[in-house]
């Protein structure tokens, strides 16, 4: 039966989101628009069944079919990201996470990520986070001037406190990472080295960015962000990892089942393999290319209005505004941006004089309106709409309807 006659409740809300997704511009950097493809997997009968287990060692009967598809989906990763194992259980991005620190630390051990305000993620050893409650954690940051990645800081950090697990990642850092200097850093005291590419796995993919595989043990990936698939996450382990720790694979899967997961949402799995035979497409190389052209565009125009980028500008999807020079915070901003039907998010700046709930920073990107077909001409228009909502609040509705114009011509895929 249809949802409409069941739940006339819910089915009307999300008729109502529907509608917002299509009438509003997406500029959340984590945030994108899915294929009805991989939706059409998500939605389908393949959340029924429990798979507690892995292909060829489940415990449960039922699944001649279900493995056929975690395997198709663990083969594709392999590929795309030239990896040796995968797995493509984990719930989400930080359930990947956990499972690193579960694999290889014992409670206590060190860990050492790049600090949240700083742009790194809750995961990394953040002090309200599993990751530094049962971890020894320490933090880097970037520099105060560059508010590029202080590498020289990372080493001299690394070589006072011997940490046994390294991240690089984050979730507002608009530049590339130096994979191959933070390996130096790891392999000096013999650490684990995890890459966490959640916001940026779909430009490596693409080509646009460059891959940590070469670099590092681990890779942990969010495949809902730039990826372009059903909320989810994977778990990676490289030539290195496997060289480093012969062990390190069944670890991981040991960690996350039975370790920290119980049953697979192999719905989400069969989604992630649709998502992973779009990205290995051509079209998603020019997808990650015009990601990074369009951010480059909408930067220096954001940048001849008068905005202060932190670094000056982007080499990947996502830029953050320090806004302080405009006599407006992040959640005044976001709020006026809301009203004008485009959508980003408040976030801190590094060195932020205000609080984490009042932040002096606006994080914006272009991965979902890219998914849509925009390119440069609309990131100029963009630009200047963002620039007179937050310049004048009374002109709000009138870019709310201009946005809702040019959706028109746009359409969600
Ligand atoms: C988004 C993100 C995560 C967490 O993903 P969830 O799916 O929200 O749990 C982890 N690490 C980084 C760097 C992220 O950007």
């Amino acid at each position: 039966m249809k949802l409409k006659k069941v739940d006339e409740q819910i089915a009307k809300l999300i008729e109502k989101e529907q509608e917002r997704q299509d009438t509003t511009l997406e500029m959340i950097p984590s945030e994108n628009h899915t294929s009805s493809a991989v939706r059409q997997a998500l939605g389908s009968v393949l959340t029924d069944k429990y798979a507690e287990g892995y292909p060829g060692k489940r415990y449960y009967a039922g699944l001649e079919y279900y493995d056929q598809i975690e395997d198709i989906c663990r083969e594709r990763a392999k590929k795309l990201f030239k990896v040796v194992h995968v797995n493509v259980q984990p719930y989400s991005g930080s359930p990947a996470n956990l499972a690193i620190y579960f694999a290889v630390l014992n409670p206590g051990d060190t860990t050492m990520g790049m600090s949240l305000p700083h742009g790194g993620h809750l995961t990394h050893g953040w002090k309200v986070n599993f990751s530094a409650k049962y971890y020894n954690s320490v933090q880097y940051g970037v520099d105060q001037k560059t508010n590029l990645i202080d590498y020289s800081q990372v080493a001299k950090l690394v070589k006072e406190t011997k940490p046994k697990l390294i991240w690089v990642g984050a979730t507002a850092y608009p530049r590339i990472f130096d994979w191959e200097r933070f390996a130096k850093i790891a392999d000096s005291v013999g650490a684990y080295l995890a890459a966490d590419i959640a916001h940026i796995a779909g430009l490596i993919v693409a080509g646009v960015h460059p891959s940590p595989v070469p670099y590092v043990h681990i890779v942990t990936t969010t495949t809902h962000k730039t990826l372009r698939g059903p909320r989810g996450g994977m778990i990676m382990i490289t030539k290195k990892g496997i060289d480093k720790d012969p062990d390190l694979a069944k670890k991981v899967d040991k960690a996350i089942f039975p370790g920290l997961q119980g049953g697979p949402h192999e719905n989400n799995i069969a989604a992630i393999a649709v998502c992973l035979k779009e990205a290995s497409e051509p079209g998603f190389k020019r997808y990650g290319k015009q990601i990074v052209e369009n951010t480059k565009v909408l930067a220096s125009e954001l940048i001849n209005h008068g905005f202060n980028l932190i670094t000056k500008g982007s080499d990947n999807h996502l830029i953050l505004i320090d806004l302080r020079n405009k006599g407006i915070l992040g959640p005044e901003a976001q709020d006026r941006l809301e009203k004008a039907g485009i959508t980003v998010n408040k976030n801190s700046i590094p060195f932020d004089p205000n609080p984490p709930f009042k932040p002096s920073g606006l994080r914006l990107g272009t991965p979902a309106i890219t998914t849509r077909g925009m390119k440069e001409k609309e990131m100029k228009l963009i630009a200047s709409w963002i620039n007179e909502v937050i310049t004048d609040p009374r002109s709000c509705s009138k870019i709310r309807q201009e946005v809702k114009k040019l959706c028109k011509r746009f359409l969600l895929p």
